[in-house]
């Protein structure tokens, strides 16, 4: 079915419906039904939960450890299937364990008809409220969402099977996966989605193909139908699939199992593109270290915790004292429209951000306010670009498009332009942040420690301080330690530059006006704690020491004149400051994933550099159990929590919270491989 938002690269097309007299939804489009008014609840239960044994298969998970066990469903809906599985979660599985959903949705119900579908069933009450709190905007794309302190890992992809299903593989041949043993798995299909005949071009055999390719040994599905060519099309992937008692009067539907012994460790049969990506073969590790616990570091350390790791942070000095801690960060971001992948990436990290740092001081957690932040858009440039958002991201609560009119009343200054206001970001104090992620019992802290070499000795790897002491070792190694990256041989090569930034803290008496939102434009400018209020930060590509200036301070005051001319009293003057060093990467990008081996890169992947586009289905070649999280530049409060999720679903070999080009885009490798793709020296 196409729309005429086809060409908008975020929109998409929510679900059309009419109610019945029993206050059931029905599709308008595809006249059917998402779950009967009589038996929704029973006959779902039947259908996705009894018919693939979960409660069995959940009573029986070993309660001593930790774990993940991950359904991934055809056609999110209402959410039927997931509440009632997340309720079985609660009730029959053990207390460590993840519960990971993965859902598709082609065309998902707004948050107002989401709310009135759960009406129907008051037993749910409680977990659909959390839904609705944590409901994505309807936006193209992945987004991801941890309910209940993590106790469930909800990724909702808006978009078509047939397009978010292949980007969920790490291979782009859907069919034949390189590594395959390391490509994270379902373990449980609900093939929900209307009926085969209402529905024709989902029920397709690229989407069996998908299944089969997300699928592993004892991996079992269960759908309502019993079309002779999804039969068909699921033995074709190796499923044994059997015909079996469907709900009340419905006469059958099917269910299976993938038993065939599958060769997942067989190389691919044909080439696929260049999987350089990946991890490869690590092994399951058993003690991790990340080294620098600033966000990135205390964020992925938590991530890994939180999935049963044990974790030790080595710092330098101590939380938060680089670049993280600044009193008051601010979360936002940049939008273009252009669809590029720093743009999608910025969205995607900031959507998950926001809802990520919602919970924290909901919980009280941390600390900050979430008043909202106006960013200005003054230049032609920025004002083009405003408008072009503004005609594509249409009707999104999370993001409104101020005229001149409109900036006072948000922000309680005087202000000209435009603005882009984000109603749900705000400040918030990094070091808070890093406090909360590292308050794990898996996170042990180990402070006034500096990793200055990092030696791989049978399988583990030993960290040396400044006297070549060791001082930590374990079998896996994050490295999250910003500029200081470079200093470690393995991951030298990267383009990392450092950026100097200044902040300036002036008296809130100093103001004529306070403001009553985060103001961005050239710098920030956040509303007054304790008397004082922050600007800038400066930006200086030069310096790298960390004193404070009286030219950097005075740059900061004049942004702040320049934005707002009769804001600053014409006394006001700094009272202190503090500067820092930024890491940015030479594309601007963040920098997470497995490191790579340079010279077996160069060796397996030369064949690029004659055509670009050769398939070498050779699995990348990576330091064993070696990642990196770093380079997020100015806006580490909103890119950390997304990437510290991937790091971790790289470790822990779980469905990634991002589409395979953006894991690409974000992989310390893609430096090696454009080089190569160059001919360019190493
Ligand atoms: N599982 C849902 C629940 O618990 O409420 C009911 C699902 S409803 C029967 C089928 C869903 O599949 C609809 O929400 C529909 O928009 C979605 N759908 C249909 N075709 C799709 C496609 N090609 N890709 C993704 N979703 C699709």
């Amino acid at each position: 079915m196409t729309t005429k938002q086809d060409n908008n690269p975020y929109s998409i097309q929510s679900a059309k419906l009419h109610w019945d007299d029993a206050g059931a939804p029905h599709a308008t489009d595809y006249g059917d039904i998402y779950f009967s008014q009589e038996s929704g609840i029973e006959e779902s239960r039947h259908v996705f939960l009894s018919n693939n044994q979960l409660a069995e298969r959940w009573q029986a998970l070993n309660r001593e450890s930790t774990g993940r066990f991950t359904i991934i469903e055809t056609g999110f809906g209402t959410g039927l299937n997931f509440l009632l599985a997340w309720q079985l979660w609660q009730q029959t599985a053990p207390q460590h364990w993840q519960l990971h959903y993965i859902s598709v949705e082609k065309h998902p119900l707004k948050a107002e008809d989401l709310r009135r579908a759960h009406t129907s069933w008051p037993e749910l009450t409680s977990l659909a409220a959390i839904l609705q709190y944590n409901y994505p905007p309807l936006l193209l794309g992945q987004h991801r969402r941890l309910l209940n302190s993590a106790q469930v890992c909800l990724d909702l992809l808006f978009g078509d099977a047939l397009h978010c299903f292949p980007a969920l593989l790490d291979a782009p041949n859907s069919a034949t996966p390189v590594n395959a043993s390391r490509s994270p798995r379902a373990d449980a299909w609900f093939l929900d989605g209307f009926s085969p005949a209402s529905n024709p071009d989902m029920w397709h055999n690229a989407l069996f193909a998908c299944i089969g390719a997300l699928s592993k040994p004892s991996t079992t599905f269960a759908t309502f139908t019993s079309a002779g060519f999804v039969k068909r099309g699921l033995r074709a992937q190796g499923f044994t699939v059997e015909k079996v008692q469907g709900y009340g009067r419905k006469r059958d539907m099917l269910r299976g199992t993938l038993n065939k012994e599958v060769d997942i460790d067989a190389p691919a049969p044909e080439a696929v593109a260049v999987p350089w990506h990946l991890p490869g073969p690590q092994r399951q590790p058993k003690q991790i270290i990340v080294i620098g616990a600033g966000l990135a570091g205390c964020s992925t350390a938590n991530a890994l915790a939180q999935r049963g790791y044990q974790v030790t942070v080595i710092e330098r000095t101590a939380p938060a004292s680089g670049a993280s801690g600044n009193p008051q960060g601010i979360l936002y971001t940049k939008l273009s429209p252009d669809p590029g992948e720093l743009n999608q990436f910025n969205l995607a990290s900031f959507l998950y951000a926001l809802s990520h740092y919602k919970d924290l001081l909901n919980r009280e957690l941390i600390s900050g306010e979430l008043c909202g932040v106006l960013q200005l858009a003054k230049s032609p440039r920025e004002i083009k670009q405003f408008h072009k958002l503004k005609a594509l991201l249409i009707d999104q609560p999370w993001l409104q498009f101020l005229s001149e009119k409109a900036l006072e009343e948000k922000s309680a200054i005087s202000l000209s332009g435009n603005a882009f206001y984000y109603p749900d970001a705000g400040w918030l104090s990094p070091p808070s942040v890093c406090q909360a992620m590292l308050a794990h019992p898996n996170i042990t802290l180990l402070n006034n420690a500096t990793a200055l070499r990092l030696e791989h000795i049978k399988d583990q790897w030993h960290v040396l301080d400044e006297q070549q002491i060791c001082i930590q070792q374990a079998d896996t190694i994050v490295i999250a330690n910003s500029n200081d990256a470079k200093r470690f041989s393995q991951t030298a090569y990267l383009p990392l530059k450092a950026i100097r930034g200044q902040l300036s803290y002036l008296a809130e008496s100093s103001l004529r006006q306070s403001p009553r939102c985060v103001i961005c434009h050239e710098g920030y400018f956040a509303p007054a704690v304790g008397q004082q209020f922050c600007i800038g930060a400066s930006f200086d590509l030069k310096n790298m020491h960390c004193d404070i200036t009286e030219a950097e301070h005075d740059w900061n005051i004049k942004q702040l004149n320049d934005l707002a001319p009769a804001l600053l009293k014409p006394d006001a003057k700094a009272i202190g400051g503090r500067a820092a060093l930024r890491c940015a990467s030479a594309d601007y990008m963040p920098v997470v994933g497995a490191v790579p081996r340079i010279k077996d890169f160069t060796e397996n992947y030369q064949a690029l550099g004659k055509d670009a586009r050769s398939k070498i289905p050779i699995p990348a070649a990576n330091h064993p159990n070696l990642y990196i999280n770093v380079a997020h530049g100015s806006r580490g409060l909103t890119s950390t929590p997304l990437c510290a999720e991937l790091l971790a679903s790289y470790i822990g070999n779980d469905i990634r919270p991002l589409p395979r080009p953006l894991c690409e885009a974000l992989s310390p490798a893609r430096f090696v491989i454009r080089k190569l793709i160059r001919n360019q020296a190493l």
